[in-house]
């Protein structure tokens, strides 16, 4: 017997894409169930969201979670931003009617008959027309390869599973990128730890002011600039800034946050630094399961093109026979001189 549904669409995932473009389909007359359906495998709703750690309250958040056609509005900045935006997804999710079916885990997509796909999931298969791709980066994050790395012998976290501050109380801690969580990790485990050190590929950049509408569509639109002409979109804080909010000053004045220096260590490892969250970055879970010609390029190949790929976003543009990318350490800071950064290595 043959159990395979068919849809016009499958939208794998229910976080901020996938719930957008499910809005839109329904919007251009698709019906849920019908035309399209909406799979995802984690527990509720929120996307990546319902998996934050509960210290990042939704003050914290820089506000990007936005959804088309219903706003968050008047959200408590003291609670967990976890909590708060699956509530708003979960919200969205009835006021629309978009039948998320969950937990439902996507294990393949291949070539279905008459340029049709087959998408073979947990709870039966599926034929469809047209795929939504939008399973995010959280479920496979990018661990960027350092040299030495394999024989370090401190723990090596990824912001993905990053415990809360307390874990590192005594600790020597190095944190690696500088966005919006490399700097929240900073300011929180420095509160904890006997020393932080952080390091990002280039200085970072501070905003002024609050992040408006404006501030919102000029971001977009450097982004669009870049993917356009076939670039590769640089990291979220290039185009948006860190703001510069109080906490921020506060981290700066202390020398946790302190501007760049011109160093540039090749072995991060060096220093017997215990624990090591590393920096997150863009990678397709469902990428390697796609039937051949509809994959994204193999890493060597987008390179050769100097295009991105998903797979490895630090290895953007580069071309295959590029050193690897130093590190650049941009502030240390000992707690045994409170108030003062560390002299730079
Ligand atoms: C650590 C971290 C902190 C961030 N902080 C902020 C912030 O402060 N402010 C901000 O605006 N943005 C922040 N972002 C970015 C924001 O989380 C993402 O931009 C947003 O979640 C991306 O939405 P998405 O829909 O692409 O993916 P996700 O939210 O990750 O949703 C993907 C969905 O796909 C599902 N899925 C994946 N694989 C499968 C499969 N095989 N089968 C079925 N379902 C599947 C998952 O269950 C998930 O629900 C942060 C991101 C990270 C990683």
């Amino acid at each position: 017997m043959n159990n395979t549904r068919e849809v016009e669409a499958v939208v794998i995932g229910a976080g901020q894409a996938g719930l957008a473009g499910a809005f839109h389909l329904r919007r251009a007359g698709f019906e849920p169930d019908r035309d399209f359906v909406v799979l995802d495998h984690s527990p509720g709703p929120g996307g990546a969201w319902q998996f934050r750690w509960p210290s990042l309250t939704y003050g914290k958040v820089h506000g990007m979670h936005a959804l088309p056609g219903m706003e968050l509005t008047d959200a408590d900045p003291a609670r967990p931003s976890a909590e708060v935006i699956s509530d708003y997804f979960d919200r969205y999710e009835r006021t629309f009617d978009l039948r998320v079916r969950r937990p439902v885990d996507v294990r393949a997509v291949r070539e279905g008959s008459g340029g049709r796909l087959l998408v073979e999931t947990s709870d039966g298969m599926w034929s469809t027309r047209a795929l939504i791709n939008a399973t995010g980066t959280w479920d496979r994050p990018f661990w960027p390869r350092y040299p030495g790395q394999e024989t370090f012998r401190g723990q090596q976290l990824h912001t993905a599973r990053y415990p809360g501050p307390e874990e590192f109380a005594g600790q020597r801690v190095v944190v690696v990128g500088g966005g919006a969580s490399g700097t929240q990790h900073l300011l929180e485990i420095a509160a904890y730890a006997a020393a932080t050190t952080w390091v990002t590929r280039r200085p970072p950049v501070f905003r002024e002011g609050p992040f408006d509408e404006n501030a919102g569509r000029a971001a977009v639109a450097l982004v669009e600039e870049r993917v356009r002409q076939g670039l590769p979109p640089r990291s979220v804080v290039s185009v948006t800034g860190l703001p510069l909010n109080d906490a921020i000053r506060q981290g700066i004045e202390d020398g946790v946050l302190d501007r760049p220096a011109d160093v540039r260590p090749r072995h991060a490892h060096r220093g017997g630094l215990e624990r090591w969250p590393a920096c997150r970055c863009r990678r397709h879970p469902l990428g390697h399961r796609l039937p051949a010609r509809r994959r994204p390029p193999r890493p060597a190949a987008a390179a050769r093109a100097g295009r991105w790929h998903p797979y490895r976003g630090h290895a953007r543009g580069r071309r295959p026979s590029d050193p690897p990318r130093r590190l650049r350490t941009v502030g240390q800071h000992d707690r045994s001189e409170p108030g003062r950064p560390r002299g730079r290595t």
